[in-house]
This record gives C-alpha cells, sequence and structure tokens, in this order.
C-alpha cells in the first residue's frame, strides 16, 4: 500500500466499497485456506459462500488456544497463512481482559495508510495552510515484551512507532512534529512528558495542532504542564535541559532543539502560566493552533468539556477508530461537533460484517459492510489477514450515514460494559449522557471533572451504584471545598437521568439504593493508570475504564476516597 495517496484515491475507495470488500475476502481466503484453524471449517477451499455458511463467529476465547499456541512457539499456520511476527497486546481495560493478537508489518501499512487517509481528508477541510506547520503531539512509546518464543508483544501505538515504516516516513525530512522521535520513542514516560512541551514551547510559533492519540493523554500533559511549567521556562531561560532527563538520545536531540538561552520566550510563557485560570492555555501557549487532535468519542467524550476550556474551544478532532484487531476507518467530516463524530470504513484494511445488536442468537442476521441500514446498531464482526475470522470485536456501533457508497458509524459504546444492580441495564452512553447531565451544576461550582469511573455495589442490599470522580478548581491557584449541596444534587440528577427501569426499582421497589459519589484525592486516576499499566497496558493507549469490576483496581481508588455523598431523594419517574 502506497501512502502517497491523493483526493481522487479518497474518492475511489468509498465509491467502489463492495467490489474492494469482495477482493479483500478472497485474498484473505487464499492466504489462510490452509491454516490448521480455517482447514477445520473449509477444507482447503477458499470459497467465500462456503466461508459464510461454515465459518462461526467466534469471540476471543474461541480463537486463544489457537493465538497462544503460535506465541508458544510452534508454526504461524496454525492460524496464520502468513507469518506471524509480532503480537499487539490490546489495553484490556476496556473489555476486561488482556488480549493478544497475533500480525505482521503488514498490519502496520494498514494503519500507516488509514493515518495518511485521515490527513487527506484533514487536507480538505485546512486547504488554506492549515496544515503547514508542526504538530506538538503527546506520543509515547512502551518496549515490547516477548511471548515465550521470542516474539515481541507490542501495545498498538508503540508497534507503529518504533517500526522501521515510522522511521522511514517521507514526512520526517519536513519534521513533522515540534518532538524528535527520540522523545516519541524515549522508554521513561515522565522524561518524554517533559521533553513534549518543552520542545512544543521553543516551536511555539510554529505549532499548527496540539494532539495525543487518545483525549485522556492530552488532559494528562496539561495537568503535567501545570505541575512542570517553572521548571521549564528556567530550561528555556538557561538553554539547559534539566539533569533528570537522562535518556541521552532524548537529551541530545531536545538540547539541539534548544539553541541556548532564551529568556523573551520564558517571560512570555510564564506570564501565561502564571494566570489564575488555565482556561484557554493550549491557545494562549500555541496562539497558531487551529485544532486539537485527540480521539475524544466513546470513554473518551468525558474529556469533552476540559479540553474545551483549556482550548479556548478550538476544534477537537476525533480523526481515527481502530483496535488492536483492526485498523477501521477514519474521519470524513473533521470539523463537526465532537459529540456528532463518525468514522468511515475503510473497505480495504479488513473484511467486515456486522451483526445486528437484536440479532437475538440468529447469526444469519449478520450482513456486509454495504447492506447494513442508516440509524441502525450493529457489532462489527472482522475478518484480517492475520488470523482472525468473523471476530466480533465487542463494539457496538450505530450508522449514521454514507460516504459515497461507504457506510459511517458514531461509535455507540463498548458491549457488555453494564453497570446493573437489578433488572437494569444501564449501558456506557447512559453514564456518559448521565454525567453530561451534571456538567452544568460542576461549571457553576467552577469545578472540572478530572476522571471518574463507577461499579455496581451489591455487597448489601439494596445495591447501588457507586460512582469515584476526582475533582479539580478551574482555577489553578484555588484549593476547592466541597459543598455537601452541590455534590448531593450531582448525585440525584445522575439518577434522573437514567432510563425508566432503573428509576423504577430505585423510587417505587426500592430494589435499587441511592446513588453514591466517592470523591477521590488528586492524582488518583494517575494511580489507577498506573495500576493498569503494571498489568502489561501501555499510556498511548491507555483508556480509563467506564466501569471497573476488578477488586484490586477498586482498591486503588478506595484507598484515597476523601469524602463521600448520597443522593437523597428518589428520582421522579415518567408520568
Ligand atoms: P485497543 O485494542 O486496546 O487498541 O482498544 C481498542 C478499543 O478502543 C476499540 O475496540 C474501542 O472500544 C476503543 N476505541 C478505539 N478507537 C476509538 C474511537 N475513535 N472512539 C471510541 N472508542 C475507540
Amino acid at each position: 500500500m502506497n501512502p502517497s495517496l491523493n483526493l481522487m484515491d479518497l474518492e475511489e475507495l468509498t465509491s467502489n466499497a463492495k467490489q474492494i470488500q469482495e477482493d479483500v475476502l478472497e485474498e484473505i481466503l487464499t492466504l489462510n485456506a490452509n491454516t490448521e484453524y480455517l482447514h477445520r471449517f473449509l477444507h482447503g477451499s477458499s470459497d467465500k459462500v462456503l466461508f459464510k455458511k461454515n465459518v462461526p463467529v467466534v469471540t476471543y476465547d474461541d480463537v486463544k488456544p489457537y493465538i497462544e499456541r503460535v506465541a508458544n512457539g510452534e508454526p504461524s499456520d496454525v492460524i496464520s497463512g502468513g507469518p506471524i511476527t509480532m503480537f499487539l497486546r490490546s489495553t484490556g481495560t476496556s473489555g476486561g481482559k488482556q488480549k493478544v493478537f497475533p500480525v505482521n508489518d503488514k498490519y502496520i501499512e494498514k494503519l500507516g495508510y488509514v493515518i495518511a487517509l485521515r490527513s487527506l481528508a484533514m487536507s480538505k477541510h485546512f486547504d488554506s495552510g492549515g496544515e503547514q506547520g508542526k504538530a506538538m503531539e503527546f506520543h509515547c512509546t512502551k518496549p515490547p515484551s516477548e511471548t515465550p518464543s521470542g516474539l515481541p508483544v507490542f501495545a498498538v501505538f508503540s508497534s507503529f512507532f518504533m517500526s522501521d515504516y515510522f522511521k522511514n516516513r517521507p514526512s520526517k525530512c519536513n519534521s513533522e512534529y515540534t518532538s524528535p522521535d527520540q522523545i516519541i520513542l524515549c522508554p521513561d514516560h515522565n522524561q518524554s512528558l517533559y521533553c513534549h512541551p518543552l520542545c512544543g514551547l521553543v516551536q511555539r510559533d510554529e505549532v499548527v495542532r496540539v494532539g495525543a492519540a487518545f483525549a485522556f493523554v492530552l488532559v494528562r500533559a496539561i495537568d503535567f504542564l501545570e505541575k512542570h511549567w517553572k521548571e521549564l521556562c528556567s530550561n528555556i531561560r538557561s538553554g539547559h535541559v534539566s539533569e533528570w532527563i537522562t535518556d541521552l538520545e532524548g537529551r541530545n536531540a531536545v538540547s539541539t532543539i534548544l539553541r541556548g538561552p532564551d529568556s523573551i520566550l520564558a517571560d512570555v510563557i510564564e506570564q501565561e502560566c502564571s494566570h489564575k485560570s488555565w482556561e484557554g492555555i493550549i491557545t494562549r501557549l500555541w496562539p497558531k493552533a487551529k485544532y486539537i487532535d485527540c480521539i475524544i468519542t466513546g470513554q473518551m467524550s468525558q474529556y469533552i468539556p476540559m479540553l474545551e476550556f483549556y482550548s479556548n474551544k478550538l476544534p477537537i478532532v476525533s480523526t481515527t477508530y481502530g483496535s488492536s484487531e483492526s485498523t477501521f476507518g477514519m474521519n470524513m467530516d473533521p470539523l463537526c461537533k465532537p459529540q456528532d463524530t463518525s468514522y468511515t470504513c475503510a473497505p480495504n484494511i479488513s473484511y467486515f460484517e456486522f451483526l445486528p445488536v437484536d440479532h437475538k442468537g440468529d447469526m444469519a442476521s449478520i450482513v456486509d459492510l454495504v447492506d447494513v441500514k442508516l440509524g441502525c446498531y450493529y457489532e462489527p464482526v472482522v475478518t484480517n489477514y492475520f488470523g482472525l475470522h468473523r471476530y466480533l470485536i465487542g463494539d457496538i456501533l450505530q450508522v449514521t450515514g454514507f460516504y459515497n457508497n461507504t457506510p459511517q458509524f458514531r461509535f455507540v459504546h463498548r458491549k457488555n460494559v453494564v453497570l446493573s444492580v437489578r433488572s437494569e441495564t444501564t449501558t456506557e452512553e447512559d453514564i456518559l449522557k448521565a454525567l453530561n447531565h451534571v456538567g452544568l451544576v460542576l461549571e457553576s461550582s467552577d469545578l472540572m471533572l478530572m476522571g471518574f469511573t463507577c461499579y455496581a455495589d451489591i455487597s448489601t442490599f439494596p445495591g447501588h451504584y457507586v460512582f469515584y470522580w476526582e475533582l479539580k478548581a478551574k482555577d489553578v491557584q484555588d484549593v476547592f471545598e466541597l459543598e455537601e449541596k452541590v455534590m448531593v444534587k450531582c448525585c440525584s440528577l445522575l439518577e434522573e437521568s437514567f432510563d425508566e427501569v432503573y428509576r423504577k426499582n430505585r423510587s417505587k421497589d426500592e430494589c435499587i439504593g441511592p446513588l453514591e459519589i466517592r470523591v477521590v484525592q488528586q492524582g488518583t486516576f494517575d494511580s489507577l493508570m498506573e495500576y493498569f499499566i503494571s498489568q502489561g497496558g501501555s499510556i498511548a493507549q491507555y483508556k480509563t475504564p467506564i466501569c471497573i469490576n476488578s477488586s484490586e483496581a477498586l482498591a486503588v481508588l478506595e484507598n484515597k476516597v476523601l469524602a463521600r455523598f448520597f443522593s437523597e431523594k428518589s428520582p421522579p419517574l415518567d408520568s
């Protein structure tokens, strides 16, 4: 695949989705027909009709034994017709379990291809030079672990940034990022988190976009900046990088960018960062920034108000949707409101089928990419080049429209992530909507929600929903006091926005107890992230789980609870 694309390629790709999908399936079946896995169902045939008839729709547990055998040293063709040269580790924080997926360099190429497509889509909207400049993006990597047979296991973004594909990218000669590659590749996250803004501040007049892979990383980076700006200014003033930046390659690369003492720049930054409020800090520090680039849909949508506050409401562009199983698609309307983001499927990446959410066990209701219906909800089923066949991704998407002949999808929520105490099922989407509902109350109290998660506590009767909230004052120098009245109101508002089944269980039947908010100390959600990273995840890919069911993760939160608040009255029922 050639990443030197033009707008016509984009139009062609999306106009011919049906044929492209047919070709992709044929190619995959020809490649994989003789793997042990597919042979069980197709007996060496690569017939597409037989594939749909015989190959079952599966989840991770079904394919795990095959994947593990390859990881333990058996040949790739247990599952994949092509060579397996590495594994990708999914974060496991959204679905609950850690999973690894076999891939090879072709995955990286395809990811690079979608990134190139996404840049094309962006260029359509910023053709007046908005894209000409540099990106200050908070990317980081984590060195791979190894399977028992010695193959590397990467997080997706690490596999991309540590690949030859990235190292030898054509755009590198234009230094499209303010940070040198050595900072993206630095194995110490804190050192890279420090050096990214240092390089970005020194080149502040060239920065046209500020971003990270996921919104969470960007919010964390701003928090880090809030704690370290004085030291950054002092480095800029003296022209020397702090001694604790010990990664030699990174240190040398940053020193070259610093170019000696600059007290005028240090004064400007000091003045901006000394404001009592950090409202608009992104545009004040990087005045030419045109937009924020990070994934802000799904779990990340909780960070929209915060990023709007820090960026003076610059457009927040959520460009891509994908997973370790397969890259999926890109946002063709980048300047839409973040809440309205849809992703257009790239039909040449994998073979995509869609299982209607209300299939009621009827697997024959599965449809091809081009046959999905507007407004309907589906779970994507992926057949990729590396050994996953008809694999359920575990996300729920809604069809929002078509770009040429290719469907566009809104990310609705992760499947199975629900709170339930009795008969109600509260989805990830319901929880995010409820949080939106309390946004105004928090705003009028000058508070920001830095992180949240929740679980259904059924250890006592009646069980109840528990939310953990990390709050912060909007004005950086303010130490906030929690007002009981405000917090109790937030509890009630959350309950009011849940559906009728919840409210009935809570009000009439008293089978659900009052909702509780436990406010935790600042930094708690960093500790939660560290806990998950210690289990093998990577920061760049991390997503704070909306619901938690691991007792170890809950213990991290419980140790940091500052105060508890309960809803005081039952939510009203619909008349
Ligand atoms: P991982 O395999 O760890 O990379 O996680 C992949 C999962 O992250 C997907 O299945 C989604 O649940 C979530 N995800 C990835 N991209 C997006 C996006 N643009 N919007 C919402 N959720 C996303």
